[in-house]
């Protein structure tokens, strides 16, 4: 049996033409001989009538304390509604589908609630509808325990349950089909003249998507790359091929490689909402190494970290702002804190032992008049704590300093 995974993202499945759509691509992947498994998200953004966010208001309202455990059952709820909308849109047409939970496609996970990770996927009844020629849908995002909770996978949860599904199937490919044609230069809302990558490394795509390229979640970057399962970053919309994910963009085939950025930098990626903290210690009071055990404790995590012996920096989603400050306060010390800042990351393999990236980027940001507060590196991205309100000048002015726009 030839697998394909074909996940429909929450624009996918919000709108009929959008449906209709994510139906055309089934029955393709059927008539070239495929068994597709659909996986779906809810259907909407945020703020959409069965948006998990939406859900959770409903439930907020009426009680503002949501205890976990219930906060995941009821936002198991915009699946399972999405799974039973594009069934019945698949069986108008022909297509003999079946609706499933996360906990019936054997999706098992551990029992952290809201950001559970999946332990076993049980694929007995998948092969089973497939051997029938049926097409099962499948929830995103959920499981459930070995006790029979049920569980959320946390953010991009339905490009985690893909791509354990196609590695559990050992599918020929898993298919991740959104409102953009593939894995792009740069976020397209902030620049309009990204290119879409027609091919690149699970390294590569993994790191973009840990830098904020949500268009795939790095969890299913990693769980596809672990199982050998290439990935293809698709529009619902088009019938372009999108962005082949594989080992080495080389063995992709040269077909492609005439088109590939071969440049220092592969994209330009962006996280908001970030807050900077600073903290002034003597040299040598413990307390400069323990506020980092404090801060874990307190479930805080951090990023962009530059422990100096009389200053220690570093970044946090700035959500936790006032939690971070509560911690630090109450281990005597005096933390600066501000707000509004955002994280710009240059990626690419190509980087690696390169000199002059970090040249290149002080320059364009310079010219742009951005200011830098910070910087991190890593082998494959660079990247610089910035203003909010600097944020599209200084992607467009990166984007187009590394040569990626469609202009070049
Ligand atoms: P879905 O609901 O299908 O999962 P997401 O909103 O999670 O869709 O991801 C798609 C969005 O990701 C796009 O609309 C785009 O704005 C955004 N995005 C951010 N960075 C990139 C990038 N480098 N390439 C493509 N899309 C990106
Ligand atoms: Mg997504």
């Amino acid at each position: 049996m030839r697998i394909i995974v074909q996940k429909f993202g929450g624009t996918s499945v919000a709108s009929r033409e959008g449906r209709q759509r994510a139906c055309s691509h089934v029955e393709e992947a059927r008539r070239e001989g495929l068994c597709p498994v659909v996986v779906v998200s809810a259907m909407g953004r945020s703020g959409d009538p069965y948006a998990t966010d939406t859900l959770l208001s409903v439930a907020t309202a009426e009680n503002p304390e949501v205890p976990p455990r219930d906060q995941d059952l009821l936002l198991s709820c915009g699946e399972i509604i999405a799974a039973v909308v594009l069934s019945g849109t698949l069986r108008a047409r022909g297509v003999p589908a079946v609706p499933l939970t996360g906990a019936q496609a054997g999706i098992v996970t551990d029992g952290h609630h809201g950001d559970a990770a999946i332990v076993q996927v049980r694929t007995q009844r998948l092969l089973e509808h497939l051997r029938r020629g049926e097409v099962p849908v499948v929830c995103g995002f959920q499981g459930v325990t070995e006790d029979g909770e049920v569980t959320t996978l946390g953010r991009g949860g339905s490009d985690t349950t893909a791509a354990a599904l196609g590695g559990a199937l050992r599918a020929e490919v898993v298919e991740i089909y959104t409102d953009v044609d593939g894995v792009k230069t740069a976020d397209p809302r902030l620049v309009p003249d990204a290119r879409t990558l027609p091919v690149t490394t699970y390294d590569e795509v993994a790191q973009m998507a840990h830098h904020g390229a949500k268009v795939i979640h790095p969890r299913a970057v990693e769980i596809a790359m672990q199982s050998n399962v290439p990935l293809r970053v698709r529009s619902t919309f088009s019938d372009s091929p999108g962005t082949l994910v594989t080992f080495s963009v080389e063995a992709a085939g040269t077909a492609v490689s005439p088109l590939r950025p071969m440049g220092a930098v592969t994209a330009v990626t962006h996280v908001s909402g970030l807050a900077q903290v600073a903290v002034e210690v003597e040299p040598g009071d413990p307390r400069g190494l323990e506020m980092l055990r404090h801060l874990a404790d307190a479930g805080i995590s951090i990023d962009l970290i530059n422990l100096y012996p009389d200053r220690k920096v570093f970044c946090i989603d700035e959500r936790r702002a006032p939690r971070a400050r509560a911690v630090l306060t109450g281990l005597g010390l005096a933390p600066r804190v501000r707000t509004g800042l955002v994280k710009v990351s240059v990626v690419g393999a190509g980087m690696r032992g390169r000199p002059g990236v970090m040249a290149t980027i002080a320059e364009a940001l310079a010219g742009a008049g951005v200011e830098i507060l910070q910087t991190a590196d890593s082998h494959v991205t660079i990247s610089c704590l910035i203003q909010q309100e600097d944020l599209e000048r200084a992607v467009r002015a990166l984007h187009r300093a590394f040569g990626l726009g469609s202009g070049n």
